[in-house]
């Protein structure tokens, strides 16, 4: 037993809590969690102390011998200073499976796209009869994959920045980076701090791990062999243009046979591509495994047709990277809904991208006033005070031929518990219209 006779704390009642908890008491630790939150609830049989206990917690040097903290928390918060402050050493939950597991992994981070493609690349890999689960900052937490004993051939690991903060040793075979673009600016102190936190995921990459990088990124992959991709005609190893897939300028295979729609996409497939490439697998079984994928909900996701108009649900696009991706893989004109928390994000840029395809904005949320000063004076803008209310502008605004999209360009949390009941919201106003 590596951990006899220890005591770990545990920060977070969520899922990295639960797996990060499950596998310490696996390998002899005795375990207590700790959340803050009004909502933390117990978890199974273990030890929890939440909510005020939490807050008025002191933690006495020696109590503990480690502290593992989930991603959702930042190492700097009273919580975990308590116990760094004590001298407990403190692991993120993410490195600390990590070192208990030799399965092979493919990591995937990136501002968007991270759980498309996660999913993308375990559905292909098992489709190819490669033993595979989507995991990490998707699905079940990495501790959890580890803790259940269940052995993969490879892991499909979505990773975010705030659980790249905190590793030390993780490295994966192939580590795929999408894109970046400014997000999480509520988190972070500036776009400098949020970039570093997501490159560390070449930190301890060796000669024989592969890096899959977006074509024109600036990111340094250290070490590893790099390939590139892109499908917006930059020069890279694996290309999408036109309808069809390229190696080297070699045709290979064509996206007609696939469920996936918009660049964006091309991209995530290309990537996954490049990953199952990484693993021996053939490009053509590859393709052939990914016909039957379709995107998860909430991205990009066609809700009804009514009166030749095309209702659109994006609510997963929670930054500008992401809103802009979705207009950018529309041919019809849009009346676009938008808005939500206030990010800090600065909204601008935007104004190049609506490029004559935007017929009007209708805008919610905590940062509605703010939206209408942005973009007033381009076209017409208006403010529903909820999204039944949003749909109905919408689709007065719009005519036969647009599409009605929600892409919200922020996140939901002024007006909901997150994106998937924002986008199921959304899902209810368009099936009531008649
Ligand atoms: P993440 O897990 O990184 O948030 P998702 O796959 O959930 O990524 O997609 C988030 C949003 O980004 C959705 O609105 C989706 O349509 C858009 N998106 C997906 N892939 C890409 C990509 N490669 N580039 C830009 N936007 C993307």
């Amino acid at each position: 037993m590596k951990f006899a006779s220890q005591h770990f704390a545990i920060l977070g009642a969520g899922r990295s809590g639960l797996g990060a908890a499950r596998l310490a008491r696996l390998h002899g630790a005795e375990v207590t969690i700790f959340d803050e939150g009004e909502k933390a609830q117990q978890v199974e049989d273990f030890k929890c102390v939440l909510g005020q206990l939490a807050r008025d917690l002191v933690v006495q040097p020696g109590e503990f011998d480690r502290v593992i903290i989930s991603p959702g928390l930042d190492e700097h918060w009273p919580l975990p200073k308590k116990f760094t402050d004590a001298g407990v050493p403190l692991v993120g939950e993410t490195e600390f499976a990590f070192n208990l597991t030799n399965m092979a992994m493919a990591a995937i981070t990136g501002t968007n796209g991270k759980s498309t493609c996660t999913e993308l690349i375990a559905a292909m890999f098992n489709g190819c009869g490669l033993k595979s689960v989507p995991c990490g900052n998707h699905g079940m937490s990495l501790s959890e994959v580890v803790a259940s004993g269940v052995r993969y051939e490879v892991l499909a690991l979505e990773i975010s920045s705030f659980q790249l903060e905190t590793i030390q040793n993780f490295r994966a075979k192939a580590s795929l980076w999408l894109n970046f673009a400014p997000d999480h600016l509520d988190r972070y102190p500036n776009m400098e701090a949020y970039f570093a936190a997501k490159a560390r995921i070449f930190e301890k990459v060796t000669r024989d791990d592969y890096a899959i990088v977006r074509a024109g990124e600036s990111v340094s992959s250290g070490t590893a062999q790099r390939w590139t991709f892109s499908a917006y005609g930059d020069k890279a190893e694996y290309t999408y243009a036109d309808g069809h897939f390229f190696h080297e300028g070699q045709r290979f295979g064509s996206a007609a046979g696939l469920k996936l729609r918009g660049k964006h996409n091309m991209e995530n497939v290309l990537a996954a591509l490049m990953t199952g490439r990484v693993f021996g697998l053939s490009l053509t079984e590859m393709l052939k495994a990914l016909a039957d994928y379709e995107p998860p909900r909430h991205r990009c996701e066609l809700v009804r047709t009514l009166r030749d108009r095309e209702y659109i649900n994006d609510s997963k696009a929670t930054n500008l990277h992401a809103l802009e991706a979705c207009l950018r893989s529309q041919e019809r004109p849009i009346v676009l809904i938008a808005g939500g928390k206030d990010k800090q994000l600065d909204y601008t840029p935007l104004r190049d991208a609506l490029n004559g395809q935007v017929r009007a904005m209708v805008f919610i949320g905590e940062i509605a006033p703010e939206l209408e000063k942005t973009f007033g004076d381009l076209l017409p803008c208006k403010r529903g005070a909820d999204m039944a209310e949003a749909v109905a502008l919408a689709t007065q605004l719009s005519q036969p031929g647009d599409a009605v999209i929600l892409s919200p360009g922020t996140s939901s949390f002024d007006m909901y518990t997150g994106y998937a009941q924002r986008g199921d919201v959304f899902r209810d106003a368009v099936n009531a219209l008649n």
